[in-house]
């Protein structure tokens, strides 16, 4: 490892690496593409994304696993979501394999920035896309850039997973109908406010209800949730507002097919949650985050696995999962791209 990094003190921060992905969308089609140098962007005063927010993003990790490879973990999937947010914004799609190619090639481009096996820290990788060109009439850009960066992360968790302890939000994060349900920076300007609240008022995170009955649970500004009941049934909240969260997509086959758990992906009533023995939110980022206690305006719902530790299930989903993406369990077909031997 040439990078003179700290691997097991890194927090959840940008570094800067050595090379990134660039490719440029002008007069209708996409130029080939390139590893650049170069961390700055240099745009217009007036571009798109600038006056009207016209931009999206995917986030996943690449992992060195045990037996020493560079691999990282379904970015088709990632791909495939961008390609939705894009069509939804209004701007290009980026081809979905050389999306691919390009996670694979700045991955390639930056191995000594993929830490250690074993240090809990990942590299983690961010392709986003905007409007570049001047707009000023309200209508999508002409012109777009595709970039993908990377940043060595550390464990989510030091120390190991607490139980977090989270408040049923007053505020939506998505209209009905509206975009929720693709990574839309727009989705997250709007969260910002609130998450600062929660922040101030003890709460790690804000569960947002539906909104348009606001009676069933969507998920949290950045992760989906997962439940678990007493008898061992995952069940994960169904809504077109959430956004389809890739770690709870593969959780759920993982609690199926590896865990031999009942799963369920269907509407979940905020009056329900008292039932459920576990809780947690789930995203790239963390993998799982547990949740020990939701405040519902003053009333607690406590689940039955505590503020200590993650709940035996949530445990085990959290290792299994892991273990996938660490080489150290076998993964079903597809899942995992291998980037260097
Ligand atoms: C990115 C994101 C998630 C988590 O998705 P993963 O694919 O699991 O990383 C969940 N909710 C929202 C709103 C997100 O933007």
């Amino acid at each position: 490892m040439s990078k003179d990094i700290d691997w097991s003190n890194l927090g959840f921060g940008y570094v800067t690496t050595d090379k990134r992905f660039v490719a440029n969308y002008t007069n209708g089609a996409w130029d080939e593409g390139a590893i650049i140098d170069d961390p700055m962007v240099t745009m217009s005063e007036c571009a798109g994304v600038l006056q009207y927010a016209q931009t999206c993003f995917e986030g996943l990790k690449a992992y060195r696993t045990k037996d020493g490879k560079v691999v990282c973990f379904r970015p088709d999937l990632n791909a495939s979501r961008m390609a939705d947010s894009c069509r939804r914004l209004e701007m290009p799609v980026f081809p979905e394999d050389k999306f691919v190619q390009a996670c694979i090639d700045v991955v390639k481009n930056n191995l000594d920035f993929v830490p250690p096996y074993g240090s809990g820290a990942t590299l983690y990788l961010r392709p986003y896309m905007f409007g570049i060109n001047p707009v000023i009439g309200v209508k999508p850009a002409n012109d777009y850039q595709f970039r993908i960066f990377c940043t060595p992360v550390g464990p989510y968790f030091k120390g190991g997973a607490k139980p977090i302890v989270i408040r049923v939000s007053d505020l939506d994060r998505a209209a009905p109908n509206g975009t929720g349900h693709i990574k839309a920076g727009l989705n997250y300007a709007m969260s910002l406010h609130n998450i600062v609240d929660a922040h101030n008022n003890g709460y790690a995170e804000n569960m947002y209800l539906d909104p348009k009955t606001r009676t069933k649970v969507e998920e949290t500004g950045g992760a989906n949730f997962i439940f678990i009941t007493k008898d061992g049934t995952l069940v994960t909240p169904k809504s077109d507002s959430i956004l389809p969260s890739i770690t709870r997509r593969s959780l759920m086959i993982v609690a199926e097919k590896y865990l031999g758990m009942k799963v369920e992906h269907r509407e979940v009533y905020l009056d329900e949650l008292a039932n459920f023995a576990e809780c947690g939110l789930c995203g790239t980022a963390a993998v799982i985050s547990p949740v020990g206690k939701i405040d519902d305006h003053g009333k607690e719902i406590c689940f039955s696995s505590g503020m200590e530790e993650m709940g035996p299930w949530t445990k085990k989903l959290y290792d299994t999962l892991t273990g996938i993406q660490m080489g150290t369990i076998e993964a079903p077909e597809g899942w995992i791209q291998v980037i260097a031997e």
